[in-house]
């Protein structure tokens, strides 16, 4: 999937993450979200995250939805950043949970249990594709009709 589609994916997560009362700091932990929810692509020189000298390097060492795409590689990133501060934590833990299961739904798929084990998943959707351009507006508008239902309630 493209950083845009991730990003209003991470969106809806977060905002219904919203509706239940776990988070401090909301602007660390929307800021984090996306910054978690970038990441895994970090690897792929043709994307938005990747398109800097750090990301070739990276990419001359790691295949793309390979290690950064491992849950278990996000969960001790995310750690590092719930030291410093559990909605930050928190956040990019959500957004990166929320890339590598909608990377799941593409052809090329992911493996869940990078690099310990095998447990490929993947769908029909086209990378880029109108299938795609779709879920990017369904999510976008799921994330601010839900956003206006929640803070229309609490005032
Ligand atoms: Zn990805």
């Amino acid at each position: 999937m493209i950083f845009r589609t991730h990003i209003a994916f991470a969106f809806l997560a977060g905002v219904f993450i919203y509706t239940y009362n776990l988070i401090d700091n909301w602007i660390l932990f929307f800021l984090f979200l996306f910054i978690g929810a970038g990441f895994p692509d970090i690897d792929h020189s043709k994307s938005k995250f990747g398109r800097n000298v750090l990301s070739r390097i990276i990419g001359i060492f790691s295949k793309h939805r390979k290690i950064f795409h491992s849950l278990f590689f996000g969960t001790a990133v995310s750690y590092l950043f719930f030291l410093f501060d559990d909605d930050a934590g928190f956040g990019f833990f959500l957004g990166l949970v929320s890339h590598v299961v909608l990377d799941s739904l593409t052809k090329q798929g992911i493996n869940f249990l990078y690099p310990f084990g095998k447990f490929n998943v993947n769908g029909f959707v086209k990378t880029g594709g109108l299938l795609e351009t779709a879920l990017f507006y369904f999510f976008a508008a799921a994330g601010i009709v839900l956003l206006l239902v929640m803070t229309s309630q609490s005032f």
